[in-house]
């Protein structure tokens, strides 16, 4: 019989062969189909018992862990920036042409305005090195003043 062991991510695992979960889940219901994963629906990865395994595809599974929630059949995710919950399909731009990325952090509106204000601030620069007036120069010291603040 061999003993389970903990992987670096905290799975349990036996052997080298096959993580536990997996093979709960397997006893339970033959293969995991090629694509899909087996989540642990409270979160905690040694809890393997059968009622604590889910079959998810690779797409549930990445939203479920980066934070997102499915509610009454639609996906939910917390913007990073005003802190709502949003509907991804909805209020949040998706990238999955991108290899390696998935759905923006920003909800669409907060990505908006970010562009906006960047556009804005690209103007000022661009005024304040062009004219080089004092009245452009007290708006730059004063957005870069803004900047500060908001960085610090
Ligand atoms: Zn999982
Ligand atoms: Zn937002």
């Amino acid at each position: 019989m061999l003993s389970a062991t903990k992987t670096k991510k905290g799975y349990l695992r036996y052997g080298s062969q096959e993580m536990q979960h997996r093979r709960v889940w397997r006893k339970h219901f033959g293969p995991v189909p090629v694509g899909y994963f087996i989540h642990h629906i409270d979160g905690n990865k040694q809890n393997n018992s059968i009622e604590n395994l889910k079959l998810v595809t690779a797409m549930e599974h990445k939203r479920i862990h980066s934070g997102c929630r499915m509610i009454d059949g639609a996906w939910w995710k917390r913007c990073k920036t005003c802190g709502k919950e949003k509907q991804i399909d909805k209020d949040f731009y998706t990238y999955y042409h991108i290899p390696g990325r998935g759905i923006s952090m920003l909800c669409k509106k907060c990505t908006i305005r970010i562009v906006v204000q960047n556009k804005k601030n690209r103007r000022l620069s661009k005024l304040a090195t062009e004219v080089k007036s004092p009245a452009a120069e007290r708006i730059m010291d004063a957005y870069e003043n803004a900047a500060k603040q908001k960085e610090g």
